[in-house]
């Protein structure tokens, strides 16, 4: 046991990312037995009473985190984020001629817009490639279609390391929301929202479940013409158990809203436990002189995902490789962007991020 602690690094991956330590631990302590089950969480049922109430568990949870008005309901869906770019058009676009909106800020709000052509008309409303994706759009930006049937937007694009602050307003048109990277990070008001979907990897648990909360009217508007398992109104009916649901992740992600509410003391004390966190490595990179230059606009900079970079590849190179030396790993910028990536999300404990702003001044110093 102590072992294994003293041997955990700081993890900065972006997902599949670190998870809180009391969540590894209960997994540890309940792995061969449940609490008066007598067998793994992994060996159970799912439609056993011990593992409906698992379910149940998380799914309140969610509720009670987010204060989520009767008006919306909790799914647990498998296929990640990538599916999810697919059922979205492919039940709310019932007819070729509706158009969704989508906000472009970055590479995953660009990878599901690329899915919408197969099922209707896609509206860029916005498109962030001029600027090099380094900010969100103003409202008066935005060339929203008066009667589109969603508006799509990534609040967190976790390669860009940009972030939406405020939602943009579409009226009527229903907002539809991947938070895959910032979920569970600061308060929500879900009532503003008609979709919102996260892979839980992230900041909600581990692969292979995605936490979805759906406004219940948009269920009416699944195509029933659409095969079972992609239909949103299929997976509600048989509340998230169409079929064998991936129950070990979905006991994680109870545990990690548990750890939440618990240890965390619910939302608005993690946002502002990431908030510190975020700030003090921003002020590594501000109060550097120039020798760590940001990607993301000031305003618009993630919470989440620190992306900076220094003034060549070398240098990256070396900061890396240091880095991992002193215990920070998986601190690469994604392939497609290059430089450096500090993904901080809930479990990342402040001692994770003082070490890195350490040891980012004092590269700075020997290398400047
Ligand atoms: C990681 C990520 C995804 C990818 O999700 P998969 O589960 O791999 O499909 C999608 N969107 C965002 C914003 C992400 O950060």
């Amino acid at each position: 046991m102590t072992t294994t602690l003293t041997s955990r690094v700081f993890n900065f991956s972006a997902g599949p990312a670190m998870l809180p330590l009391p969540v590894l631990q209960q997994v540890q302590d309940e792995m061969l037995s449940l609490p008066g089950v007598g067998a793994s969480v992994l060996e159970i049922s799912h439609r056993s009473k011990d593992f409906i109430a698992i379910l149940e568990d998380a799914k309140q949870r969610i509720k009670q985190l987010t204060e989520m008005p009767d008006t919306h309901e909790v799914l647990f869906l498998q296929g990640g984020s990538a599916l999810q770019n697919v059922m979205m058009p492919m039940n709310f676009l019932t007819e070729k001629s509706q158009t969704a909106d989508m906000i472009l800020t970055g590479s995953w709000s660009k990878k599901t817009a690329a899915e919408v052509f197969r099922f209707g008309k896609l509206n860029v409303a916005w498109d962030g490639k001029e600027t090099g994706y380094r900010r969100v759009p103003q409202q008066d930006e935005l060339k929203l279609t008066p009667d589109a049937a969603y508006c799509h937007l990534t609040s967190n694009e976790t390669i860009h390391g940009v972030q939406f602050r405020e939602l943009p307003d579409t009226g009527d048109v229903p907002l539809v929301v991947d938070k895959s990277s910032d979920m569970f990070s600061a308060p929500i008001d879900v009532s503003k929202y008609g979709l919102i979907y996260a892979c839980a990897q992230k900041n909600a648990g581990i692969a292979g479940v995605n936490v979805l909360i759906i406004q219940k009217d948009l269920l009416e508007r699944c195509d029933d013409r659409l095969p079972s398992y992609l239909d949103y109104s299929k997976h509600s009916e048989n509340d998230s158990m169409f079929n064998t649901p991936p129950t070990f992740a979905i006991y994680v992600t109870g545990l990690v809203c548990k750890w939440l509410q618990e240890e965390m003391g619910g939302l608005e004390k993690i946002r502002g436990f990431n908030e510190e966190k975020a700030r003090l490595v921003y002020d590594a990179i501000d109060n550097s002189q120039g020798f760590y230059k940001g990607h993301a606009a000031v305003a618009d900079r993630s919470t989440m995902n620190v992306v900076f970079m220094t003034a060549d590849d070398e240098t990256d190179a070396r900061f890396l490789k240091q880095a991992a030396e002193a215990g920070m790993t998986t601190l690469k910028g994604h392939r497609s962007l290059g430089g450096i990536r500090a993904s901080i999300y809930n479990a990342m404990p402040i001692q994770g991020v003082e070490s890195l702003v350490q040891f980012m001044s004092d590269f700075a110093e020997k290398n400047g």
